[in-house]
């Protein structure tokens, strides 16, 4: 055992309601974090204001209680962090590490893509703006080195930052600071140990380590959890139009997220509800024994 408490976090977008597939997220980050007796953070990352939903994040809320997952402290609030957020990009503006961006979306759209399908960054403005440009954006310089982490659920990870994803954006041309910068600054803060989270942000990792090692911020250990996709190989989400969560029968959906995270419940479980199965789960909870392939979700879900 180590002598720094386990501190887990659960990070929703207050996009909409959760579906099974965030349940299958938070679960897993639940268990990780009870199960070393540790502390569980709930962060509303309401960042991406345009694109949060009103009582989205109170319906989360209640919905994460009603599956008995409940959190430690305060909940944080990302649309009240911007302060914190200004001054980790005004310490990257110091050191010369971020630089701002004049390129349009339609100026990046002949980019080249990476293996996740997102634009490139071929660096256009990384010398300086074109005369007469206005910036739009501020972007942190990457390196051409491999940035290397141990995922626990999918092992050792290498991704050479320059030519996979580019120089990246940390302030958006919209003025609203960008995912990256903020989950590595608020993860810091809440001096979170273990992220365990969707394998969809698996290959956001190496950016958040570089932010991290740019700001002199701690790594926290990573675990990318099974992707709950639907019969088409989406994954679910408000955009696949993904259900959200039912108010009954929660034990039995409990149970099929235990079951997706390789930790089927037992014959005799077949009635419990949430309280029952989580205390079993903690009990019995090993990462190792969590899938990596992406899940597919049963009709219902
Ligand atoms: N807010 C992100 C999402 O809902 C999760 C971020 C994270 O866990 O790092 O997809």
């Amino acid at each position: 055992m180590s002598a720094t408490r386990t501190i887990g976090r659960f990070a929703p977008s207050p996009t909409g309601p959760l579906h099974f597939g965030s349940l299958v997220a938070a679960v897993a980050s639940w268990l990780d974090a009870r199960a070393a007796g540790g502390r569980w953070l709930v962060r509303m990352e309401d960042l991406d204001r345009p694109r949060c939903v009103p009582g989205a994040a109170d319906a989360i809320l209640h919905q994460l209680e009603a599956y008995g997952l409940i959190w430690d402290g305060e909940v944080l609030v990302q649309s009240r962090r911007d302060d914190a957020y200004a001054a980790a990009l005004n310490q990257l503006q110091a050191v010369g590490q971020a630089y701002p961006c004049a390129c349009t979306r339609s100026q990046l759209a002949a980019a080249p893509r990476n293996a996740e399908g997102e634009a490139v960054y071929p660096g256009a403005c990384r010398t300086g703006l074109p005369p007469g440009a206005t910036p739009r954006a501020w972007r942190v310089r990457v390196g051409d080195v491999s940035t290397c982490f141990h995922d626990r659920v999918h092992g050792r990870l290498c991704q050479t930052l320059e030519t996979e994803v580019g120089d990246f954006i940390v302030k958006r041309a919209d003025g609203l600071f960008a995912y990256q910068l903020a989950v590595v600054v608020d993860d810091a803060h809440q001096g979170v140990t273990d992220v365990v989270r969707g394998a969809d942000l698996l290959w956001n990792t190496p950016r958040q380590i570089h932010l991290q090692t740019l700001l002199g911020l701690p790594a926290p250990r990573y675990a990318h959890v099974p992707l709950v996709v639907n019969a088409a190989g989406q994954k679910l989400s408000k955009q696949t139009l993904a259900p959200a969560l039912p108010e009954s029968g929660r034990g039995a959906v409990l149970a099929e997220a235990l079951a997706t995270l390789g930790h089927a419940p037992p014959a005799g479980l077949a009635n419990a509800g949430p309280a029952e199965l989580l205390a079993w789960a903690s009990a019995h909870w090993k990462i190792e024994n969590v899938p990596r392939r992406p899940v597919i979700a049963k009709p219902a879900s």
